[in-house]
């Protein structure tokens, strides 16, 4: 399936001279939800993982189907404020100024072998945050995986450490 072909591509927004990639159009498409969620699947049983965690709010709706689909669990990863019980927090640059992640401080368990999972991949801070946050509650990150990669934003290269999937590439 050209996964492609249902991703929206919306100019200038939501300011001039981003091009954003509007996954909307995937997830109300069931097969195209299926499928792209069966791809990451596919990557997950490869690379051997134990829990999925995901960043708000796209990475839940990419990350959930995918641990359904293999029997295990999801660890959310929260803007500060939103989590009810003890977190951990990691600090990311924003263009303008900076924001907060935060995870409960047991999501992960230490030795979990962790897939973290996003529907985009830009500049590959939120990762980066979300890769920190894990690994200090003694998560093994295994993988990155990603609907969508904006190559010219060059994600990859802050994550050189780790393994990154992505499905779709700009
Ligand atoms: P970054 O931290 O720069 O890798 O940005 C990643 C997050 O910002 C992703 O979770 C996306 O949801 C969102 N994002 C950044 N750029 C775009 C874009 N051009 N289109 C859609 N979403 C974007």
């Amino acid at each position: 399936m050209d996964l492609k072909q249902y991703v929206t591509t919306v100019e200038d927004w939501p300011k001039p001279g981003i091009s954003f990639k509007d996954i909307t159009t995937i997830m109300d498409n069931g097969e195209a939800y299926k499928y792209a969620t069966d791809q990451i699947v596919e990557y997950a049983k490869k690379v051997n993982v134990d829990i999925i965690v995901g960043p708000e709010a796209r990475g839940f709706i990419i990350g959930c189907p995918v641990a359904y689909s293999l029997g295990i669990g999801f660890a959310p990863v929260r803007k500060e404020g939103k989590l009810p019980r003890e977190v951990i927090r990691a600090e990311y640059g924003l263009e303008y100024g900076k924001d907060i992640l935060t995870m409960h401080k047991d999501a992960v368990k230490p030795g979990q072998r962790v897939l973290i999972v996003d529907d985009l991949l830009a500049t590959g801070g939120t990762i980066d945050a979300t890769i920190q946050l894990v690994e200090e509650l003694g998560g093994v990150v295994v993988g990155c995986a990603f609907l969508i990669e904006l190559t010219y934003l060059e994600g990859r290269k802050k994550l050189k450490d780790y393994d990154i999937c992505t499905l779709m590439q700009y």
